[in-house]
């Protein structure tokens, strides 16, 4: 199944470069039938007009659950653990936290800094297409409607305000959350579990891995979180960060950078800091 569905002012649209098909209904609606999303995309004709990523909203802008993994690269564990030594190694069970969905923003929505400590983590983000309860692993996929690029940014001086850490709020800061730019169904990229992704700031690379290396991948997590609860048309999951974030090397974002990610196959982000 094939498409590219994005959020144009609050509509949900087909996506295809900078031409766009309009669909007349709000993207939550349209991810609910993935299978007239794809005899949509097939079907598509003509476009509706062209678009710039600056209209562009979150593809999933409602989703129930926002789940994040923590320590998911062991490049990302290493780092952290020369930060704050505490012997940090590939746990046993997931670390997962929650993203509030009030936090999500657009593929080129600004991010509002608080404080002197934000920092970026380049994800891949895996979106549910289908209500799903207790699958395995090889079924896992098949629940998933897409993939698109997520920011999992971080108030590393909240996250470590209390003991044990509060990864939930110090990630759901308003504007935390930019996802896009379009969510695109995984038949589309060669190999959904062998992207490269990185991430660069003000055209510096800090980030540069492949998904291929993540310790748990995709269908694991969905697999994971099914044996726990239900997952919902929408639900995001959050698949963690390589190394290189700015926290290991002491080094925040600020006000006028900018922060672009990129993942194969999916695109890029830019979000300017205010
Ligand atoms: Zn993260």
């Amino acid at each position: 199944m094939s498409y590219r569905l994005a959020n144009r002012a609050g509509e949900a649209v087909l996506l295809d470069g900078a031409d766009f098909w309009a669909m007349g209904m709000d993207p939550m609606d349209a991810l609910a039938d993935v299978d007239d999303l794809h005899r949509l995309w097939a079907n598509r004709g003509l476009p509706d007009g062209q678009l710039s990523p600056a209209e562009l909203g979150p593809p999933v802008p409602n989703p129930q659950q926002v789940f994040g993994y923590g320590l998911n690269y062991r490049d990302h564990i290493e780092e952290i653990d020369r930060v704050d030594p505490m012997g940090r190694t590939a746990s046993e069970a997931p670390v997962v936290f929650t993203k509030f969905p009030t936090c999500l923003v657009g593929p080129s929505a600004p991010v509002k800094l608080v404080g002197e400590h934000c920092d970026y983590e380049c994800e891949l983000v895996a979106v549910i297409g289908i209500e799903t309860r207790a699958v395995d692993e090889a079924q896992a996929w098949d629940r998933v409607a897409g993939l698109m690029i997520g920011q999992d940014i971080s108030d590393r001086a909240l996250q470590t305000a209390a003991s044990p850490p509060q990864f939930s709020l110090g990630k759901s800061r308003e504007s935390f959350g930019p996802i896009g730019p379009a969510l695109v169904s995984p038949d589309l990229v060669e190999n959904p579990d062998d992207l490269a992704i990185s991430c660069e700031v003000n055209g510096d690379l800090r980030q540069n891995s492949r998904t291929s290396f993540l310790m748990r991948p995709v269908a694991e997590m969905v697999a994971y979180l099914s044996s726990i609860l239900t997952l919902h048309p929408g639900d995001l999951i959050f698949t963690g960060t390589p190394g290189g974030v700015g926290h290991a090397q002491g080094v925040y974002l600020k006000p006028g950078d900018v922060i672009r990610s990129e993942i194969e196959g999916l695109g890029a982000m830019d979000n300017p800091c205010v």
